[in-house]
């Protein structure tokens, strides 16, 4: 277990803002893990939890502590005649963890491919894109809790996971560290092309030959020509989660914008915010040091040399903007550290 005062998170958060934090434990071994949640939950001042830092926007330098995520370990737990269990430890990269279950044809998590961040993050918002979410394959979720000091494991129907949110973003924000995840992943692959994207890439295809890692490909190369690499333009991917209507509601905007997008869902209508935004007039728009990004305006950016306030003051602007133009209350997808 490393420790360091006073150390830049700038290589630690995506939107790569250079802050700076009392004290940041790093743990790496398991064995060390009651030891630094102890040391975490004794130490004064404020205290996170940080695994990829890729949905995260800092608010100024983090007075308090915080522990940096590096647990590593990828098992098979389980099987059954259609599945197998497979558990990875939460400080495993989730990109490399989806690769390495393609590998293995361990199937289901294709269309969740090259999501940054870490395993034990994808549980706490309940990670998703084209038309997968890691809830769908989430088993059970072991957990450390914070106050109580006792590990506990939940089962997928007990995360009570949602669009975007789980138990972790409600009841327990902020109290456990989750220690591991552990998937059901199928023996025989059936692929998900109910998104347009990636629907085209294989309209000419027999689904029965499609292969996982053919579906995997296609989903980073979508993903690679729509959003910014954090490794080059600071970002945390969608800012702001798809806000969800009335059908009524719905019905008296697109008379006033007839050209809204809608995916009706239940008694509920999803808007994309990223069209809202853009409507907004802040498609590409840059703001000091920040902007939107020009090809998705769902995405905020640091354009190099932005300070938190910046980011912070750029999405209140667009949230008031969208409020005034459609009576439509954006609501934050990043998690604010204050
Ligand atoms: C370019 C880009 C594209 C993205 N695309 C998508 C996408 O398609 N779909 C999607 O859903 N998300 C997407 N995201 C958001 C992000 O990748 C996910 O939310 C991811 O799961 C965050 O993982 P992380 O390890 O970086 O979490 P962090 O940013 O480090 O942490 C996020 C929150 O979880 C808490 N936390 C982290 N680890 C633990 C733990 N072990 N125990 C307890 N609490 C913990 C932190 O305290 C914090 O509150 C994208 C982000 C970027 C930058």
């Amino acid at each position: 277990m490393l420790q360091f005062l006073n150390k830049s998170l700038k290589s630690s958060n995506t939107f790569q803002l250079d802050v700076i934090a009392d004290r940041v434990i790093e743990l790496s071994d398991k064995a060390d893990l009651s030891a630094a949640i102890a040391d975490l939950s004794s130490s004064e001042g404020k205290r996170m939890i940080l695994g990829g830092g890729s949905n995260v926007l800092f608010s100024g330098d983090y007075n308090g502590t915080v522990l940096l995520n590096q647990l590593k370990g990828i098992e098979v737990t389980g099987e059954d005649e259609e599945h197998y269990l497979i558990t990875s430890a939460s400080g495993v990269n989730w990109d490399g963890f989806v690769e390495t279950s393609v590998k293995n044809d361990w199937y289901g998590l294709e269309n969740l491919s090259l999501i940054p961040g870490t395993v034990g993050a994808a549980p706490i918002q309940n990670i998703g894109a084209y038309g997968q979410e890691a809830g769908n394959l989430i088993e059970s979720v072991t957990s450390y809790d914070i106050l109580n000091r006792t590990t506990f494991t939940l089962t997928g129907a007990q995360c009570r996971f949602g669009y975007r949110t789980s138990i972790f973003k409600n009841e327990l924000k902020g109290r456990v560290f989750i220690i591991n995840v552990t998937f059901r992943l199928r023996k025989h692959f059936t692929p998900i092309l109910g998104y347009r994207d990636v629907a085209i890439r294989f309209e000419e295809r027999e689904s029965d030959g499609i292969l996982a890692a053919e579906v995997r490909e296609a989903v980073i190369e979508i993903r690679k020509a729509k959003l910014p690499n954090p490794a080059e333009i600071g970002n945390a991917g969608s800012f702001f989660k798809n806000p969800e209507i009335s059908t009524a509601k719905f019905t008296a905007l697109k008379q006033k914008h007839p050209g809204i997008p809608a995916y009706p869902i239940g008694n509920v209508v999803k808007i994309p915010a990223g069209w809202l935004i853009q409507e907004a007039g802040w498609k590409g728009r840059r703001y000091k040091n920040c902007g939107t990004y020009p090809k998705q305006a769902l995405v905020l950016v640091n354009y190099g040399d932005a300070h938190p306030s910046e980011l912070l003051e750029l999405k209140e602007m667009i949230k008031t903007d969208v409020m005034e133009k459609f009576s439509i209350k954006l609501e934050e997808e990043v998690n604010i550290i204050d």
